[in-house]
């Protein structure tokens, strides 16, 4: 098949096949089309990728901030000349429409160009001392090597969020994409290496999470580990990282609501759900999994809703007119399923949808309808991730309620309220359990230039993105500098 090329692993600036190397494929979850075949990256390749890394890092670290900045000038460059191509292979190979391939292509181009400015602030703090002529101060320090460890779900930009943010900072970087979007991840290299990334200051290797990935946790040369996933591989990682005391950063799931108050704009909060709900087919950290509507609106809300989804057109996320395309893959096809039975047996009321596609084009692809179910709250699908196109509409009696059923849950990262009451939305900003509130917008449209990240089981208390993204890549170091010529003891000199 012409466009099924083998792709090798990126260590040491050179491509590379390790003879007899097991293979594995992706496929384009819409039509089964071959993709690219990838090297099932053995734990010696990964040693090797750290050592690569641990070697190329002096001479990074030493290179000045405003010069890796530059390389992410240029990074941004070439994505945004390949952009169109780029974002159809991440439609290819994970099956988000298309106008959402170029949008998370977009979104990596944003966070590199926001990321080089970083070149030239990486900013420590300087505050008085408390003796005489002496000055203190900080200044940020590289961590060394750094493993990004990334999901599929947006298989352009979280690379480039964890892998921009680590180079400017001065770190080496071992890239561990995740299987399912290799492609993605080889274009996304290509264009580093297209910028004259140095040999060994990033490095690629493909292959299964249970390998590479634990084999790159394992390593004890490598010091930060940033992990982007589901919850309990997150729960691993951290885990195992912590037998050699690694700082692992963690971004995992959610179950994000949606409140819709009886005086919400009514239109505007449903082509919020719609796109909240059922954008990239509702696999998104940020999707909006439930829909929390005030009872006085609630009849005439859902109605509204379905209505609009029996318009809504399923179907190749390659045509400009479609408005979602398949799950990303068997195994999600699977997971969603299995979910809509649990709902099904826990006795959600369907609404819509319910079942997987079939006939027509849906017959080569991993096509699921969206769907609408009207369930209690605590039942299984309005508490655990389903990250597919299920959404679960609970009826609250007040704001109290709709509050309180928001944060009943073990995720915590975003939150969205629909109202045109001033004090309610202050309240839902301060009330709500979650890293991210959107006011009168949906549960997603992350922007590079704010701090990404959640509370509780969303991850471990970092945040991505947003000028905070340096914390996670850099060690601060704290200087003192005394020119007063006397030994001073700061807390014991008389005062
Ligand atoms: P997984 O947790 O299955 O995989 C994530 C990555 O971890 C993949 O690269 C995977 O490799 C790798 N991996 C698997 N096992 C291990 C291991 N033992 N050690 C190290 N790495 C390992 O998640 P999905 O790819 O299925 O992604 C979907 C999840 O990501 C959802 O639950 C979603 O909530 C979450 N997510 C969170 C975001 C956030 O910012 N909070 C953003 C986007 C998604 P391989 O593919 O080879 O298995």
């Amino acid at each position: 098949m012409p466009d099924t090329v083998e792709h090798g692993l990126f260590i040491d600036g050179r491509w590379e096949s390790p003879p007899g190397a097991a293979r594995f494929t992706t496929r384009n979850p819409a039509t089964g089309e071959l993709l690219g075949s990838f090297v099932s990256g053995r734990a010696e390749d990964a040693e090797r990728a750290v050592t690569a890394a641990a070697r190329a890092f002096p001479a990074w670290r030493d290179t000045p901030a405003p010069k890796r900045g530059e390389l992410l000038l240029r990074v941004a460059e070439n994505l945004k000349r390949r952009k169109e191509a780029i974002g159809r292979v991440v439609t290819k190979e994970m099956g988000k429409v298309i106008a959402e391939g170029r949008g998370d292509v977009q979104e990596a181009i944003d966070f590199v160009e926001y990321m080089a400015g970083e070149g030239r602030r990486l900013a420590g703090e300087t505050v008085p001392s408390e003796l005489f002529r002496k000055m203190c101060l900080t200044v940020r320090q590289p961590k060394g090597v750094v493993v990004c460890i990334t999901p599929w779900n947006f298989p352009t930009a979280i690379p480039n969020w964890k892998i921009a943010a680590a180079l400017v900072c001065g770190n080496a970087v071992v890239f561990k994409p995740a299987s399912n979007t290799a492609l993605c991840a080889v274009e996304v290299v290509k264009a580093y290496e297209e910028a004259g990334v140095p040999a060994g200051v990033l490095n690629l290797v493909t292959g299964a999470g249970g390998v590479v990935g634990n084999a790159l946790v394992d390593d004890p040369r490598v010091r930060t580990i940033s992990f982007t996933g589901g919850v309990e591989t997150g729960r691993e990682v951290y885990v195992r990282g912590a037998k050699s005391l690694k700082m692992v950063h963690l971004e995992l799931g959610g179950k994000n609501p949606q409140i819709v108050m009886d005086d919400a704009d009514l239109e505007l909060a449903l082509e919020g759900v719609l796109f909240g709900a059922f954008g990239t087919s509702g696999q998104r950290c940020t999707a909006t999994s439930r829909l929390i509507v005030h009872e006085k609106v609630y009849d005439q809300f859902l109605a509204s809703l379905l209505e609009r989804l029996a318009t809504f057109r399923v179907g190749d996320p390659l045509d400009e007119k479609t408005d979602m395309g398949p799950v990303a893959s068997a195994d999600q096809e699977k997971k969603v399923l299995e979910y809509i039975a649990v709902a099904r047996s826990e006795g959600g009321k369907l609404r819509f949808g319910g079942e997987k596609l079939r006939g027509g084009v849906f017959d080569a692809g991993h096509f699921i309808a969206p769907t609408v179910f009207e369930t209690r709250h605590g039942s299984r699908i309005s508490k655990e991730e389903i990250f597919g196109p299920v959404l679960s509409v609970l009826k609250v009696r007040d704001f109290e309620e709709a509050v309180h059923v928001a944060n009943d849950i073990e995720y915590g990262l975003s939150s969205s309220i629909y109202t045109r009451d001033v004090n309610r939305a202050f309240r839902a900003v301060q009330e709500l359990e979650a890293g991210i509130t959107y006011v009168n917008a949906p549960t997603i449209g992350a922007e590079v230039q704010l701090p990404f990240g959640g509370v509780k089981n969303t991850g471990n208390g970092g945040r991505e993105a947003g000028s905070v993204a340096i914390d996670e890549f850099t060690e601060l170091k704290t200087v003192f500098l005394d020119f007063s010529s006397h030994l001073q003891k700061a807390q014991i000199d008389p005062r």
